[in-house]
């Protein structure tokens, strides 16, 4: 193998994105080197691009959404040969806190984020701990691989995990983009009834109906709150997700919660939405709830699903660009041409 490797850099003092030759990194204890087929472009890398997010180094590999084949295991892995197929977890424990001292590292104090914390997948090579790694079946594409580690992992968690979605339950998904219709998915697959999608563009609204939504509503209509009080028997919705996470959709999710309802925080920006008056929002005994992430046994979950033939993500892949191209992926999704559900870098 050579010693040299492509990836994306991205410089936080200038704010530059580079495709360069950096060393192929090495794989340390417990750790293993994995060549990535594809990894995707998710929204908060672009958080990290225009300083939404804070760059915790100078300069990083992006990219937190990784499938690809073991290429080298490091010291102390067992369970694991090279050329095993794999989805890399998008985060890793510190190994050390006490809750990871425990065994409880699902719950580590000071876990690092993939492409914030560490090096990320847009490359031909990145180092993951074994500990963080999910076989994927023979049956399922290393393109479906990849977005399991956040564009639908993270949907699994609000709604199976945040929000707790129980069979027959009414829920509502503001924005139905490569969050959003991940949400409206497994919402169907866990049972629930009505699902309401609501966004502003009509090919996205069309899309989210095929892909299991009951009704899909115009964000800007000026009756939404009334339709979907409708379409759930005037009760309105047991949950509501926020796939944007901003001011106009958080206020008119919460606007939709039915008494003793929920609403789940799983887009984000930096607005601050109010709650409204606290005797409207004690009176209702609502819940708003935000979400994060997933557990990485949920990635193991998925893809059972998928190979099983309980999740379609036929569509989740709207297109895939080379690594040298990583800034056209990049401005596909910033200036959405075509309503992206999830565009891949293939290394
Ligand atoms: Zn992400
Ligand atoms: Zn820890």
């Amino acid at each position: 193998m050579n010693d040299s490797m492509r990836a994306q850099r991205f410089y936080a003092d200038t704010g530059t994105v580079v495709v360069e030759d950096v060393a192929i990194p090495i794989a340390g204890p417990g750790e293993v080197l994995v060549k990535v087929a594809f990894c995707g472009i998710c929204h908060s890398d672009l958080s990290l691009l225009d300083g939404t997010f804070p760059a915790e180094l100078p300069v990083i590999t992006q990219g937190h959404e990784a499938s690809g084949t073991i290429a080298a295991l490091g010291p102390d892995v067992s369970g694991w040969a090279v050329g095993d197929r794999v989805v890399v977890a998008a985060g890793r424990t510190c190994g050390t806190c006490a809750k990871c001292a425990r065994g409880d590292a699902a719950n580590c104090l000071s876990p690092s984020i993939m492409a914030f914390g560490y090096d990320g997948g847009w490359a031909e090579y990145t180092v993951a701990q074994a500990i963080g790694l999910t076989r994927i079946p023979d049956n399922v594409s290393l393109e479906h691989a990849a977005i399991l580690a956040d564009a639908v992992s993270t949907p699994f968690g609000a709604v199976v995990r945040t929000a707790n979605v129980r069979v027959g339950e009414s829920v509502g998904v503001w924005g139905v983009g490569g969050v959003g219709t991940h949400i409206v998915q497994l919402a169907r697959l866990v049972g629930a009834a009505p699902i309401i999608a609501v966004d502003i563009k009509p090919a996205v609204l069309d899309r989210a109906l095929d892909l299991g939504a009951d009704y899909a509503f115009d964000a800007r209509d000026p009756e939404l709150i009334s339709k979907i009080a409708a379409a759930t028997d005037g009760e309105n919705l047991n949950v509501s997700f926020d796939a944007v996470g901003v001011t106009t959709t958080f206020e008119q999710a919460l606007a939709a919660v039915a008494v003793g309802g929920k609403l789940v925080g799983v887009g984000m920006s930096a607005d601050t939405p109010s709650l409204g008056s606290t005797s409207d929002f004690n009176f209702g005994h609502r819940q708003v709830l935000g979400h994060l992430g997933y557990h990485n046994e949920d990635i193991g979950t998925l893809a059972t699903l998928v190979s099983r033939g309980r999740l379609d993500l036929s569509r989740s892949i709207s297109q895939i660009v080379p690594l040298d191209d990583v800034q056209r992926g990049i401005d596909m999704l910033k200036e959405p041409e075509g309503n992206p559900i999830r565009i891949l870098v293939k290394p």
